[in-house]
């Protein structure tokens, strides 16, 4: 496959799109993601500079001045934002760069580089999503609900994307995203 570009993998709490990142990256190790820098705590097995780069309130506005990140937004009470730094590394090693972000920050990121492509993983249905962020296990009660409630307003953004894809069997999912990226660079190369 042809390299290069920059894909934006989002969708509500639970959809499963850290999951479907992970598939990508095993079909093909030149489909990269971004590490964010954050303020919410690490979760058991969390690495630092792997998962996020964890880092205080204080940390991040540092960021913010320096006008270090690309979009940034609070999230369930935490800051989240992708660094400039990484999507211009990751570009200029000629990868293929994968956001996988929240809804806001999508949106911003098509807004700044519009040539970005789009796609909103879909759970198959909201009863199937709730049992998702339920089995997580890694969050508590007030936590979970805040994260439903969010979920919700998540949805609504799904027909601003290039894509849908509904994450029902994780395999197909997978593959359909793929064949989204292996079309888009493509078609991106051409012209
Ligand atoms: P979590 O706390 O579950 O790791 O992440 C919460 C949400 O923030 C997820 O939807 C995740 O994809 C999103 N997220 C992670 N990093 C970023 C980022 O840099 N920017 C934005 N806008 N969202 C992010």
């Amino acid at each position: 496959m042809k390299k290069g570009g920059i894909f934006i993998l989002s969708g509500p709490s639970g959809c499963g799109k850290n999951t479907v990142y992970e598939g990508l990256r095993a079909l093909d190790p030149d489909i990269v993601q971004t590490v964010s820098a954050t303020t919410r705590k690490p979760r058991p097995g969390e690495r630092n500079g792997v998962d996020y780069y964890f880092e205080t309130v204080e940390e991040f506005k540092r960021r913010i001045d320096n006008d270090e990140f690309v979009e940034y937004v609070t999230y369930g009470g935490n800051n989240y934002g992708t660094l400039k730094s990484e999507v211009e590394r990751l570009t200029a090693l000629g990868k293929t760069v994968v956001l996988v972000i929240e809804v806001r920050g999508a949106l911003n990121i098509k807004r700044m580089f519009p040539e970005a492509v789009a796609v909103f993983i879909e759970p198959p249905s909201m009863e199937e999503l709730i049992r998702r962020i339920n089995k997580r296990g890694d969050n508590n009660e007030t936590e979970i609900a805040l994260r439903m409630n969010i979920a919700a307003e998540e949805m609504t953004y799904r027909d601003r994307y290039d894509y849908r894809v509904v994450n029902g069997e994780l395999d197909t999912c997978i593959k359909e995203v793929y064949d989204i990226i292996k079309k888009e660079t493509d078609q991106h190369d051409q012209h």
